[in-house]
């Protein structure tokens, strides 16, 4: 993976609609065959398939030769915070507003005063009765959320407390103008009647920027966590046709991590464990053969973490210093916010020895919560041994993030170690590991 696949891929990855319609675009183009939950699955041995739920998550895998003896997991998170338009158009002041409502725990200041786009997805019905999803992405400056001079704020720079109802909603336009619905059915080239319905955020439409006097740092929007979906996904795209031969080698990417996951299409519902389970019954097994596969399994959660911030560095643990290009993070928490045990991070940290990969420790300060991911929400379904990962990155939750250009290739290197190590579970606390031949 080169670093403009990323930035394409964060481009591309407008809404978790969008991400997932990308991410099934290179699975189409490696060969995967597109599955729905809704038919009977078919499943041959040496072949890769992926399904898709809410067209907004994606769970992709390869069939092994002979048996599946566990699964070989990593899982990353399709959305990002983002402003939900509630309805298309609002008259105020002689100007057409959206009328938008918060998703996710975003840095509100920082969608103020830059060009924004509207994308998502649109149910069109058919001539023949027909209602499907379109994904629709206006991909042009459009709007506008500006902010209140300090004129008539004097306290603006004294930390001001954002009421998105108040200070959030974006300028579209003058009274009278164009509405949004014309633009979407001009877009999707469909009558406006015919718009029964639509999921539709504004996104930050900046391209991504390399910065530093040697490009070592870049911005964008959406790094958390499009950069480890993408990275998960070209590694597993790579490996997955030589992964163990013994582990069926999984790619999932989950929606809804920054409202808690609690959606049919998040990582707190039976999604993935619904999928193990009919890749299971489609290969001959024996008898506790899911359990033994279970146990055998690994997954790697994987979601951005916060480099020290050089603002900031008392905000982080002075004793674990991430640094952006300092290679994989591995998260840990006495409170089990991430999943990473002694025994998860040895694996890791050996999988990581074996790809040539440094990695860094984050933890919280002892005084400080910090924040939490999918992957204990996703042990609670799926009870297989699991580590919390992720790159360091600066402004989380901000329009526009941070990170490191030369991280993603250590997160694709690592990663396709992971699905290509020989991995068994020799009993409870007891691992072997040895590299591919
Ligand atoms: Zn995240």
């Amino acid at each position: 993976m080169q670093l403009e696949d990323l930035f394409h891929f964060l481009q591309a990855g407008v809404t978790p609609f969008h991400a997932a319609a990308e991410a099934a675009r290179l699975l189409d183009a490696a060969g995967y065959t597109r599955l729905e939950e809704s038919a009977y699955w078919n499943l041959e041995a040496g072949r890769g398939y992926y399904v898709t739920r809410n067209n907004s998550a994606v769970i992709a895998w390869r069939i092994p030769a002979h048996a599946i003896g566990g699964w070989r997991i990593t899982a990353s998170h399709s959305d990002s915070p983002a402003w939900r338009i509630k309805n298309t158009s609002v008259a105020a002041a002689g100007c057409t507003k959206l009328n938008v409502e918060g998703y996710g725990g975003m840095n509100m200041a920082t969608w103020l005063d830059r060009p924004l786009s509207v994308a998502g997805r649109v149910l069109v019905r058919g001539a023949d009765g027909t209602l499907a999803a379109r994904l629709v992405d206006l991909d042009r400056d459009l709007a506008v959320i500006p902010s209140l001079a300090p004129h008539m704020d004097r306290g603006v720079n004294d930390g001001h407390r954002y009421n998105p109802q108040v200070d959030m909603q974006p300028l579209y336009g003058p009274e009278g103008c164009r509405p949004l619905p014309a633009l979407l059915a001009e877009a999707l080239g469909v009558a406006e009647a015919d718009m029964v319905d639509w999921d539709l955020t504004l996104y930050v439409r900046q391209a991504p920027a390399v910065i530093g006097p040697a490009g070592e740092y870049f911005m964008a929007p959406r790094i958390d966590d499009l950069e480890c979906a993408a990275t998960t996904l070209y590694a597993f795209l790579a490996a997955a046709p030589q992964a163990d031969t013994a582990c069926a080698p999984v790619w999932a990417m989950l929606d809804n991590e920054e409202v808690g996951s609690g959606t049919r299409q998040g990582a707190h519902s039976l999604f993935l464990r619904d999928v193990l389970g009919r890749i299971y019954d489609a290969v001959p097994h024996s008898a506790q053969g899911m359990q033994r596969a279970l146990a055998n399994s690994f997954v790697l959660s994987a979601d951005n973490a916060h480099a020290m911030h050089p603002n900031f560095a008392d905000k982080a643990d002075a004793a674990n210093p991430v640094r952006m290009g300092g290679g994989i993070v591995l998260k840990v928490n006495a409170s089990q916010k991430y999943t990473t045990s002694g025994l998860s991070g040895a694996v890791l940290r050996e999988v990581c020895r074996l790809a040539g990969v440094p990695v860094q420790l984050f933890a919280n300060r002892a005084d400080l919560p910090g924040g939490s991911t999918l992957g204990n929400l996703q042990s609670q379904s799926l009870p297989v041994p699991m580590a919390d990962i992720g790159l360091a990155q600066l402004a989380m939750h901000s329009a526009v993030e941070t990170a490191s250009t030369a991280d993603a290739a250590a997160m694709v290197k690592a990663v396709e170690m992971f699905y290509r190590v020989h991995l068994r579970c020799l009993g409870d606390g007891q691992y072997t590991l040895e590299p591919a031949p």
